[in-house]
């Protein structure tokens, strides 16, 4: 690994202090443990950052970018750090220097007519939705599964929650982006000094550059736009209950058609017995074998806890009347499928909060329920996903189900697994639960995670999204005509930055400058 020489570290470092601050500069000390992957597959030092710098401005950002030029410090940008399994805050290059935004945390603009906000990185959804409850409107926001995270981070990941507003990468709306050189730009409308349209039209007049940045190291993103999801009359929760695996098939094939043509408007959630029952309860009160829980466990824990092998939840919003014909429509595609169970469904008006953090964050709620899973296991729970996309057909959903359960069983973890159906894609996420204390299983979670990847890629599968262990691997298996697209990424990256210092190695794109033998 190249860091900078010592010497220029330490004056880098210096300048920081100057830029922002000696509380806002944290040594390769103070930075531990809160920088290191708290859910490593592996040793987290492999991830680890040499310092972390909190700017509280745009201004800030720019001198800080001018010493990273000069001293050649790679710069490893976080909003509020919390990806969680895919590597926390820590950087892909270790060695860099965290760029850690949380200072940076105004709600700059919240529009009530035209149901929209404008953040600053450091914005969490608990922030936003405290915001938006506190002015009293009547708008409703999408929280990803953990609510602690940001707007600006869980969007430029293409994370995604399960209201009708799940797409959160599609549901942006105008950036404003630091480059490498200091430059700040304003995508779409925010381009043009006179517009008030920066927040409601995403092209602007000519190329756009939005979704560049997502997922990316071609920018520091320091404004963002959402658009809200205005308050429904009421909602309906649903919930149905399938007794066999093998319903998946029928699962998707019903649902596909619904969601295509919006008769079902939230996100729809496919969840295996073991993922449903991993936030209910401990692993322990119904297998404590060796290997995968057996088919037979699963059938009667499932029974006991009175869910099916699949459930299926999703909200239907708006007025009464509306909702109960989407409700009859869905309720008879289902009812085909043998011995689909419906549960009561009351119909609630906007303002009744439901229980239980799946369901809340249905209704625009976030909350850290997600966090239960990691009791299924105890110890010093962690976990690391794989995410494919999945085209929503039954037999995609059952190729990938039953490669991924039986690849997990083989290195002894249970499919706590599922399926988040948008109109044309799934993101079918597993994830291997292990004990960060046991290394054998860490490694063995780090090991399925890449060989499922590589199974997913030989059968034409990519990732949406990957923990750093895995960011070469996927963006390897983007290969069309000898990776042309990496390729392009590569002209772009050198381009724009041709210091290499913004996030090295991020999404498997290294800039020039830290070639194989100096990472
Ligand atoms: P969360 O919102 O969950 O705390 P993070 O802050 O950990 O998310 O961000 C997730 C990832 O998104 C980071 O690892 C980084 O690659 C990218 N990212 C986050 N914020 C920015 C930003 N402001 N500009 C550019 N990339 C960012």
């Amino acid at each position: 690994m190249a860091t900078p020489p010592p010497r220029d570290f330490k004056s880098a470092l210096t300048a920081f202090i100057d830029i922002v601050g000696r509380a806002a500069v944290l040594s390769s000390n103070e930075a531990q443990p809160a920088y290191l992957d708290p859910f490593a597959p592996g040793d987290a030092r492999m991830w680890q950052a040499s310092a972390v710098v909190m700017p509280s401005s745009v201004e800030q950002i720019r001198a800080v970018l001018q010493v990273a030029n000069r001293f050649k410090v790679p710069l490893w940008s976080v909003s509020t750090g919390r990806n969680f399994a895919y590597g926390g805050a820590a950087p892909r290059l270790a060695g860099s220097v965290v760029l850690d935004l949380q200072r940076m945390n105004r709600i700059l603009e919240i529009d009530e007519k035209l149901a929209y906000a404008l953040v600053e990185p450091g914005v969490s959804y608990y922030d936003l939705y405290r915001e938006l409850k506190a002015r009293g409107t009547r708008l409703w926001l999408d929280p990803p599964a953990a609510g602690w995270g940001s707007v600006i981070g869980n969007t430029l990941e293409r994370g995604y929650g399960t209201t009708s507003y799940g797409d959160h990468a599609a549901m942006q709306c105008g950036m404003e982006v630091v480059l490498a050189n200091g430059d700040v730009v304003r995508t779409g409308m925010g381009a043009m000094n006179a517009s008030r349209d920066w927040q409601v039209f995403k092209p602007g007049f000519g190329p756009s550059y939005d979704t560049m940045f997502a997922q990316s190291n071609l920018g520091i993103v320091t404004k963002l736009g959402v658009w809200l999801m205005p308050e429904p009359e009421g909602y309906m929760i649903a919930r149905y209950a399938f007794e066999r695996d093998t319903d998946l098939e029928r699962i998707v094939e019903t649902l596909r058609p619904l969601k295509l043509d919006d008769t079902i408007q939230s996100s729809a959630v496919i969840e295996s017995a073991v993922r449903w029952a991993a936030g209910v309860s401990t692993r322990k009160r119904w297998y404590d074998g060796p290997g995968a829980m057996p088919e037979a466990t699963i059938d009667a824990m499932a029974r006991d806890i009175d869910i099916g092998r699949w459930n299926l939840r999703f909200c239907l919003y708006g007025p009464r009347e509306l909702v109960n014909v989407r409700r009859d429509i869905i309720h008879r595609r289902f009812a085909s499928i043998a011995d689909a169970r419906l549960f009561d469904m009351p119909y609630r008006d906007a303002s009744d909060e439901p229980t239980g953090g799946g369901d809340r964050s249905q209704v625009g709620i976030p909350g850290l329920d997600a966090f239960n899973m990691l009791n299924w296991r105890g110890g010093s729970s962690a976990h690391v996903d794989f995410s494919p996309i999945c085209p929503p057909t039954g037999a995609d959903a059952t190729k990938q189900y039953m490669m991924v359960r039986d690849r997990a069983a083989q290195f002894g973890f249970d499919y706590y697994g599922g399926f988040t159906a948008e109109r044309r894609h799934m993101h079918h996420i597993f994830a291997a639960i292990f004990d960060r204390d046991d290394s054998a299983r860490t490694n063995a979670a780090g090991t399925l995670v890449r060989t499922l990847i590589e199974d997913a890629g030989q059968a034409g599968y990519g990732q949406y999204r990957t923990h750093l262990a895995y960011m070469d691997l996927a963006a390897s298996q983007y290969d069309f005509n000898d990776h042309a697209l990496m390729r392009l990424t590569n002209t772009l990256k050198t381009a724009l930055d041709p210091n290499g210092i913004l996030s090295p190695g991020k999404q498997g794109i290294w800039p020039a400058a830290w070639s194989k033998d100096a990472r």
